[in-house]
């Protein structure tokens, strides 16, 4: 533990920290040091206050989040990660139903699903029951269902649901996937909460225990908390108020039905001893990026407004490259990483981030052309990825012979030779015999398919499934089916490889967790991502501006900021419109010395040209871009003086040349070049 560890705050900070009391809501722009107020006040929970670690509950957003809150924790204090009751929402949802769910009649079998198979769920009983069918039907029901899920309003409460804007038809598909879920014993994401929502409200001494246990409450990214997660969140903290939220309306990046404006308000209402305190310093980024940054959330209208400054003057200025396709862009972008990596390591990690995964996929194949080693972060996780979910359908199926949605997977990707036609057939049979498919197929079709002698196998190590580590059953039915055979013969390396890391994986998973079930294995591969393997010297990351919430990287080189997709072309409403700035926002804040701006196509992105052309250099080939950024530049040589000033008539102009000690060539961005003499106008030094 570090021995003065309070004093790495500054005396806001501190009080924030200190302020245990009553509840605390700490609005702030990016960078103040939220994130590191929270990981500290945890601390000085358990160091000063005396409070055991797993009775603090802290919440963030995503498992990178709370991985890494629990790494600061453990650097500051020495508190064992393990040891912190720091999780994602979902998890926390999880964690009660497993703890408690039984009281709402759910046994321990539950197994979650993830949105990929809510959609493809939706989207056969969309086929199967309604005379059309589209996309845009699929993702439209999935996001009502989320919605009324999100308010706790099932498919019984008809009157509920037509005020959400359901129709008929949206309501029998809800009921039908409703009962589904109930039958094939599965939870979606949003169940998580809402069940513990329910569980809590209805369960008055449930309540209580949670309230007792997590005796402080921690919240981080608030901005983002949709009102489900916030009821939860109510229900665990509004008896004890021992509450602590951070967060800034600027990075609202979900929109939830206004949730980004109303979250402040409803606190207040909800929490009535609540002090609020702002920070106002910003730590990571150098005054320009902060200037970028700034010049673009200015143009938000529905935004509290907040006036951030920096220590650190100097920086390099703000670039913006101009390539005129995406190609163009990778290259160019390749190009300037290439160089840096030769001798430029200070300038590292460096991320590159964009609005859609999609974008990643020019900048992927440059990378390999130009043998940049990178690391995509999140994209599709681990435990989403195909190869692993036909692994474990297929180990789930062994263990469970009355899983049948991980059945109807394993017949679709392993050659067994069970068609639709037969498939139908069998759904019907087991419809009838009210037998789980696994049966019916054993005990009706057995002799007729290929697939019989896996089956009996799959039987066989079931009924011996105590006599294995999981997975030494996985590597048996690998073996077995001959998956990893014709992934070999199909040369899918990293299919092949992904396959191997998932038994490591779970070797390491049961020697340190011997006397765990099955379901705790699938709990974790549910909602958790493998830990980052540690990064190697010179870091880079490519990752979409949603992902980059909280992170800081040296450099940050923004791609596609252009018309199609920034704003994306799909969110046109003005409210949308205001989110996707926010998004630009997010990105640009990520930066702690190098910001680095590119479009990636001919029309430029309209957020751009609001932005003031003081605040950004524009250069057209990597080269010069990279002979600007290691350069000693302007900037880090003009000492004590300011870059910007602002003039009562022209507004804010960039300083190109000093040329006797009141008199500077100004560049302003519609009257472009002008002498100004100091003594005589009254310029303010930025
Ligand atoms: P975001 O809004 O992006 O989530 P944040 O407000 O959570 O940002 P942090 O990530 O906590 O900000 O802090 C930003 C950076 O500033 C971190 O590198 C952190 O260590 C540093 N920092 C914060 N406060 C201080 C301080 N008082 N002294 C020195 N460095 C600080
Ligand atoms: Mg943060």
């Amino acid at each position: 533990m570090k021995s003065n560890w309070l004093d790495e705050l500054n005396s806001v900070q501190k009080q924030a920290v200190q302020i245990i009391d009553s509840p605390l809501l700490i609005v702030a722009g990016a960078g103040s040091g939220k994130t590191k107020v929270i990981t500290h006040k945890i601390a000085y929970l358990v160091l000063e206050k005396n409070i055991f670690p797993k009775n603090i509950l802290g919440v963030t957003f995503t498992n990178r989040a709370a991985e890494e809150m629990k790494d600061r924790i453990q650097n500051i204090s020495g508190i064992s990660a393990n040891m912190l009751s720091i999780s994602t929402f979902h998890s926390l949802g999880l964690r009660i139903l497993r703890e408690s769910g039984q009281i709402m009649g759910f046994n321990h079998d539950w197994q979650i699903i993830d949105e990929r198979d809510q959609k493809k769920i939706i989207e056969q009983i969309i086929k199967e029951n309604l005379k059309h069918f589209s996309i845009d039907l699929i993702e439209e029901c999935r996001r009502k269902i989320n919605m009324a899920k999100m308010s706790v309003i099932y498919p019984n409460d008809e009157e509920s649901l037509f005020k959400m804007g359901f129709n008929q038809d949206d309501i029998r598909i809800f009921s039908l996937y409703f009962n589904l879920q109930q039958n094939y014993k599965i939870w979606d994401y949003e169940d998580l909460i809402s069940f513990s929502v329910k569980l809590l409200q209805n369960h008055e001494n449930y309540r209580k225990n949670y309230c007792n246990h997590f005796q402080y409450v921690v919240v981080d990214e608030f901005q983002d908390t949709n009102p489900n997660q916030y009821e939860l969140i109510k229900l665990l903290a509004q008896e004890h108020q021992k509450i602590t939220v951070v967060g800034d309306d600027d990075q609202a990046i979900y929109s939830w039905r206004g949730a980004s404006i109303r979250f402040l308000f409803d606190f207040e209402r909800d929490f009535p001893g609540l002090r609020i305190i702002k920070l106002e310093q910003n730590y990571r980024s150098t005054q320009p990026i902060l200037d970028f940054a700034n010049s673009i959330i200015e143009s938000n209208s529905l935004r509290r407004k907040k006036s951030m400054w920096t220590e650190k003057k100097k920086g390099k200025e703000v670039f913006l490259i101009h390539t005129s396709s995406k190609e163009q862009e990778a290259e160019k972008i390749a190009g300037l990483i290439s160089r840096l990596k030769k001798s430029n390591s200070e300038m590292f990690p460096l991320a590159v981030l964009y609005r859609i995964n999609s974008q990643s996929l020019a900048l992927e194949t440059e990378f390999l052309k130009q043998n940049i080693h990178f690391k995509i972060i999140k994209g599709l996780r681990f435990f989403d990825r195909k190869e692993i979910k036909d692994c474990l359908a297929l180990l789930k199926l062994t263990i469970d012979s009355q899983d049948n949605l991980s059945f109807l997977r394993v017949v679709d990707f392993l050659p067994l030779g069970i068609g639709p036609k037969t498939l139908n057939l069998l759904i019907k049979k087991s419809k009838e015999t009210q037998k789980s498919l696994f049966f019916t197929l054993k005990d009706n079709f057995q002799d007729k398919f290929k697939s019989h002698k896996l089956f009996d196998k799959m039987e066989e190590l079931n009924k011996n499934k105590n006599n294995f580590r999981f997975s030494e059953i996985l590597n048996l039915l690998l073996d077995f089916s001959n998956y990893v055979k014709s992934l070999d013969e199909k040369q899918e390396h990293s299919r092949l490889l992904n396959v191997k890391e998932l038994i490591t994986f779970m070797e390491k998973w049961e020697k340190n967790n011997p006397n765990a079930e099955f379901i705790d294995l699938l709990d974790r591969m549910s909602l958790e991502s493998p830990k980052r393997k540690n990064e190697k010297k010179m870091p880079v990351y490519l990752l979409t501006m949603h992902n980059a919430k909280g992170t800081e990287f040296q450099t940050v080189i923004i791609a596609g900021i252009n018309a199609a997709y920034m704003p994306f072309f799909l969110r046109k409403g003005y409210d949308e419109l205001e989110e996707e700035r926010r998004l630009f926002y997010v990105g640009a804040t990520r930066a702690i010395q190098n910001l680095i701006v590119s479009t990636g196509s001919q029309k430029t992105s309209y957020f751009l040209r609001q932005i003031h052309t003081a605040f950004y250099t524009t250069v057209f080939e990597s080269e010069e871009l990279y002979h600007r950024l290691i350069s000693g530049g302007e900037a880090e040589n003009s000492d004590s003086l300011s870059r910007y000033i602002q003039h009562p008539v022209f507004g804010k102009g960039k300083i190109i040349k000093e040329l006797s000690s009141s008199t500077f060539l100004i560049e302003f961005v519609e009257k472009g070049e002008i002498l100004i003499d100091t003594s005589v106008a009254k310029v303010q030094f930025l």
